[in-house]
């Protein structure tokens, strides 16, 4: 099967800062729906796991030296038109002129600086829950949006401010916020019936607490390992068996909206198609009976 003949839109459904400690979070979404797909608790933040870095390798595929993104360029609203590499979102936008794009960041620079401006994204920045709210009104009237990102924030600051890691209770509350967040878009989905025909990605940008408990940026595994999930039409269930970059995001989403790629850095991680799910359509499948 060609991937993108059976994915009629794709979700990329993320909070800030959350590391792996989902697993010591209390997230009953994540758990169930990460097992509904391929997934891995160790997958990597690029360095320097700070977000517009990641969140910028994530949207535009390359890692952070060819992106050039930092949280001060991407708060300047110039800057990602003078990017080399596009994001996946004008990717989409010139491949797909008349598709409908959705970003939903509560940290506002990822609209203005990290995906580009004029290319027809619907943009909204707000708090997570007024975010969260927004996004469930969209979807309600526009369930044939081809590509939607959600970012949640409240993770990251919490880490901030309380600390990062296991034994920071209001860090864990706070994942454990945006897990419900997360669970009730994913519950509305599947109450549209949007689930069987779209590709899901869930994910955070990084970790925290590694050198410096109240924030992130090196290579410590607290700061750079995190959890990474993929879910839909053509993808394996069970966890991955190798490494997976936050980067791969961008592949995955391309190769299920059918769009041709410049030369990224993202790959499909290995392990994530079904067998009979071809990376570029070239053993298609009978279709003549
Ligand atoms: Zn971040």
């Amino acid at each position: 099967m060609k991937l993108s003949d059976h994915v009629k839109r794709v979700f990329i459904l993320g909070m800030d800062g959350a590391g792996n400690f989902v697993q010591q979070a209390d997230t009953p979404y994540l758990d169930a729906w990460l097992k509904r797909g391929a997934y891995t608790y160790n997958a990597q933040a690029e360095m320097p796991t700070i977000s517009a870095e990641c969140w910028g390798s994530v949207l535009h595929g390359v890692t952070p030296d060819k992106h050039g993104l930092d949280n001060d360029k991407a708060a300047s609203e110039a800057y990602s038109i003078q990017s080399p590499y596009p994001s996946l979102f004008r990717l989409a936008r010139e491949q797909l002129p008349d598709a409908k794009l959705a970003a939903f960041s509560a940290w506002a620079p990822i609209n203005s600086g990290i995906i580009e401006d004029n290319i027809g994204v619907h943009k909204f920045s707000l708090s997570d829950e007024r975010l969260t709210e927004e996004l469930l009104a969209y979807i309600g009237v526009n369930p044939d949006v081809r590509l939607l990102f959600l970012q949640l924030d409240e993770p990251d600051g919490a880490g901030h401010c309380y600390g990062y890691g296991p034994d920071s209770p209001d860090y864990l509350a706070a994942i454990k916020g945006s897990d419900e967040r997360i669970g009730r878009v994913l519950e509305r989905l599947e109450a549209l019936d949007l689930v069987a025909d779209s590709l899901i990605v869930l994910l955070t940008d990084h970790g925290g607490g590694g050198e410096n408990k109240h924030g992130h940026g090196s290579p410590h595994p607290m700061d750079r390992n995190v959890f990474w999930g993929c879910i839909g039409p053509g993808i394996r269930q069970g966890v991955l068996p190798g490494r997976v970059s936050i980067t791969d995001t961008a592949a995955i989403a391309a190769l299920a909206l059918g769009l041709e790629t410049p030369g990224w850095d993202a790959r499909l991680p290995e392990g994530l198609l079904d067998e009979d799910a071809e990376a570029d359509g070239g053993k298609a499948e009978t279709d003549n009976g």
